[in-house]
Order: C-alpha cells, then structure tokens, then sequence
C-alpha cells in the first residue's frame, strides 16, 4: 500500500512543504513505513507565522464566548472521531488502542473543552485604594509557538494549543515528526469544522528545522515546550537572545514510594504496576524507581512481580495488550541499551529484561518485556538517568529520611507517588521531596485545574489551569486615579 501523506495547516488551507521533501513514518508494532510527513523548514515556519500575525488581532478581538464557541466545535469534531482517532494514535505510536480509546483521544477533547470553559470564567484582577483602583488586564501575546513530543501525540498537542488559542493567541505548533498523524487529522477537522484561517497553523517536520525556525522567529512571543530535557536546554538558550516567554516540560525520573503501613489492596498494587508500565512507560509521569520500605521489600516484591508478569505485551490493535511496541527502532535501541547498562552497573533482572517477538503481522515490530531490576547502588546512571521504556528499578529503603534521600538523589524532579496510610507522614514527605507534583495513594490522577510541571531539569513554568491562561497572556496594570 502506498504511504498516506501528511500536510501542514497553513493559513487555514492543507499543503505541503516549501521543500517538497518528506519523512518516513513508521508504524512501531510492524516497524513498517506507513505515511509521509512533511519535511519543512523556515520558509513554511514564516508563512504559518504570517499568516497566524494577520489572524491574531481579529481571533483576540473576538468575545471570549465566541473563542469558546470555535473550541467547542473542534472538541467535537475530535469527539465525533473519537475511535478512528484512537485507531490511528495507536498506529503512530504503537501504544494499545485500548489505551488510546480511554485516555489519549478523550484528553485531547477534555483539553479543548476545559479551556474552552475556562476562558469564559477567567476573572480579572483589581486592586483598590482609596488613592487608585489598579486594573490589570491579561492581553493575548499575539503569535505563540508550542512544541510537542510522540509520547502522548494529541493529548500533549491539544492540552497546549487549547490553552494558546482560547487565550486570544494565534498558534503555530510543531507536533513530533516521529508520531505526526493525529494533529494532521485535527488540522483536517479544523478546516472542516470552519475554525478561523490563520488562528491555528501546524507545520510537520524535524525539530532542529521547524522546531528551532519557532523558536528562533522575531514575531513568536512565546514557546510551549514538552519533551527532553536536553531540547529543553536548546530552546531555554534559544530564547533568551529574543526574550521570548518559554514555558518548558520535560523528562523526568520519578520515585513511587511505598511506606509498610500502605493500604497495598489489589486495586491499588495495580496503580503501581501501571505507574510504571503504561505507554510502555513512556509517559514523563511514570514511576520508573520504585523505592519500599525494608520491613515489607520481600512480600511486596513477590506480589509485584506476579502481576507485572501478567502484562501482556502484544499487537496493539489487540485489545487484550497492555503494553504495546517503543515507538521508534532508535528507542527500542535506547532501552536495550539503558537494560544492558543496568546489568553492568550490578542490577539483577527479575523479570523482562529482553525485546519480545510478537508474531504475525508484528513480527518486526519494536515489542520489549516489562522489566523490574533490583540490586543497583543508589546514585547509578539506571537510577538517575531517564530511561523512557518499561523498566522499573525496585530499591528498599529503611526510613522517611533514607526515602526522601533517595528520591531527590536525581536531577529530574517532575511528579512523585508517596503510598501510606499515614496522612501526616505523606504531608511530610511530600514536603521534603523536590518534585512539582506528589500524588498520595494514587498515581495520574488530573485535575485540569491544577498546576502540572517539574523542578530542577524537569521543567521551567507550570501548565494547566489559570497558570497556562497566564504563561499565553501578558499583564498589563492600568492604575487609574480616583
Ligand atoms: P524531544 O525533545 O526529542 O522532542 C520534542 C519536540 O521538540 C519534538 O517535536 C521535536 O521535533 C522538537 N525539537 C527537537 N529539537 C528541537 C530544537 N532544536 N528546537 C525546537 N524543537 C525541537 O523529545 P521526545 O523524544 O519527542 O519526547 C520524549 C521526552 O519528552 C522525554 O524526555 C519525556 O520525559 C518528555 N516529556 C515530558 C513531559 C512533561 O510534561 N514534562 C510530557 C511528555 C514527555
């Protein structure tokens, strides 16, 4: 079968690159090529940014109701295509279609509906004297950049564009190279649906190209950036020279912690076992160290594995497979490397540790085995660095002190999960450890409202909520005399 071809979304019209190049994408579950993407470049960031700066003044003018209206319109579309979207996030990434069905696709609409209604309630902000009342206002920027990753392709796009244009921004976004498909499919929707020309403009290619060409722009106010830290680094420095606005969320390398008086029901053990494998554990949220107190190491670690070895791993479009395919042979290279390493450093596989061969029309696909090593030395690279596969490492620990200790023993400092029936001992911990998010007996569970981001090389600026309305904003104080 012939490769589907993408296109960007410029100025409310589908076309392809200024170059006429494209890139392979590939289907990780068969490590087939399945579609083209555009291969862009400056010229096709230029135009999009063009045309986002004729559309942006008439898009912020607009009632916020009205904003609200357009956003709506596309959450449906997206809803109204939900399996078929589901179908194909699942194709790009090779993450179960289960998986796509109940979280990705789902997000993506809740993404665009809960800004969509948050811009109609967000309030202003005034201060009165009996010298002055003080207006501040929330401007839109204008043209807004956002950058996104593969691991969660629509949910990630989605839940930075939505934020970008219910604001009063104009948008031009870069999805991954690596999993293009769902955000081609909702620029086609966009154009369907009547979403307005020039507000939204999508341009595909690779990130040192379209990404950089975003970044670099005079008239980009502002970067929303999710994926790798060492990106991250890039566009942060990248930035500075134009004083733009970034906004960054990237790796991490997070602790579950499991205290001995947990409430370690089946239903909860199944949380963690899911902390660290969903999406093949290549969510950045995912707990890939798994640190548990001493006295219940032996029991826990029994009980654990049992259920870990009862993942299954297998053709995604199987609705039976918990895990699916890494999504690129570069990846999978990457975490066969990282288990390889683990072994070296001292660690002892107790369950995966191999690539597994799903046969069938997935036989060449990138399949690895969930995998839990123990016996590393605290401070090894297995234990710092971020692996992004499904690889957990188990550690035992004695007390709160050695528990937070180990927990902030990284450079990352994204999202922690802390188990225990000692609420007071979770407010302490939670406390203590450097991470922008702590989950207590339980893991992923999202409040939009919420802030969502990291500390030290996890993140720069928080995302959800008023705190994204206000990173695509700028304040201005009007003081008026009275
Ligand atoms: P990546 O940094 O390789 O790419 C992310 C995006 O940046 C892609 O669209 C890419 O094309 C683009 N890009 C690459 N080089 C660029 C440059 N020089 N200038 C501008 N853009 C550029 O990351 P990835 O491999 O796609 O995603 C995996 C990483 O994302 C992991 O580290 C993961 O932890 C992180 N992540 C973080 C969060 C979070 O919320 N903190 C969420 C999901 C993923």
């Amino acid at each position: 079968m012939e490769p589907l071809i993408l296109a960007n979304l410029v100025d409310g019209a589908l076309c392809a690159p200024a170059s006429g190049a494209y890139l392979d994408v590939y289907e990780p579950a068969t490590g087939k090529v399945y579609a083209r993407c555009p291969d862009s470049d400056a010229r096709d960031v230029a135009a999009a940014v063009t045309a986002a700066g004729h559309a942006a003044p008439a898009w912020a003018a607009l009632p916020a109701g009205e904003r609200a209206r357009h956003l709506h319109r596309l959450a449906a579309a997206v809803e109204a295509h939900l399996d078929e979207l589901a179908r194909q996030e699942s194709r790009d990434t090779g993450k179960p279609v289960k998986l796509a069905r109940s979280v990705d696709i789902p997000r993506a609409v809740a993404n665009l509906r809960f800004f969509a209604e948050a811009i109609t309630q967000w309030q202003g902000e005034a201060h009165v004297d009996a010298r002055a009342i003080n207006v501040t206002l929330r401007q839109p920027l204008g043209v807004v950049g956002c950058v996104s990753p593969w691991n969660l392709p629509l949910y990630l796009f989605t839940w930075k564009i939505a934020p970008a244009l219910a604001a009063g921004n104009a948008v031009v976004a870069k999805p991954s190279e690596i999993t293009p498909f769902t955000a081609f499919r909702l620029a086609e929707l966009a154009v369907e649906c009547g979403f307005p020309s020039g507000v939204l403009n999508i341009v595909h290619g690779l990130g040192p190209k379209v990404g950089q060409a975003i970044v670099e722009h005079p008239n980009v106010k502002a970067v929303s950036f999710t994926g790798s830290t060492r990106t991250g680094a890039t566009i942060a420095a990248e930035a500075a020279r134009t004083f733009k606005k970034v906004s960054l969320e990237m790796g991490g390398k997070n602790p579950a912690i499991v205290f001995a008086d947990a409430d370690l029901s089946d239903a909860n053990l199944d949380v963690i076992v899911r902390s660290g494998f969903s999406n093949q554990g290549e969510i950045c949220l995912c707990g890939s160290r798994l640190l548990v107190e001493r006295s219940i190491y032996d029991g826990f670690k029994q009980r654990y594995l049992a259920r870990v070895d009862a993942l299954r791993v297998g053709d995604p479009d199987d609705e039976a497979s918990d895990l699916g395919a890494l999504v690129s042979k570069p990846h999978f290279d990457k975490v066969m490397m990282c288990i390889a390493r683990a072994r070296d450093e001292g660690g002892h596989v107790l369950t995966g540790g191999q690539a597994v061969r799903v046969a069938g029309r997935c036989a060449d696909g990138w399949f690895v085995a969930p995998t839990v090593i123990e016996g590393l030395p605290q401070g090894c690279a297995t234990n710092r660095e971020e692996i992004f596969g499904p690889v957990v490492t188990l550690t035992p620990f004695d007390d709160v002190d050695a528990a937070v200790a180990i927990a902030n023993d990284t450079d990352y400092g994204l999202a922690a999960s802390v188990w225990t029936r000692d609420l007071a001992r979770a407010n302490a911990v939670a406390a203590r450890i450097d991470f922008g998010i702590v989950w207590v007996n339980c893991w992923m569970l999202r409040d939009l409202r919420t802030p969502f981001g990291g500390v030290k090389h996890s993140g720069m600026g928080r995302e959800g909520g008023v705190d994204a309305l206000r990173f695509f904003t700028e304040a201005k104080n009007v003081c008026i005399a009275q």
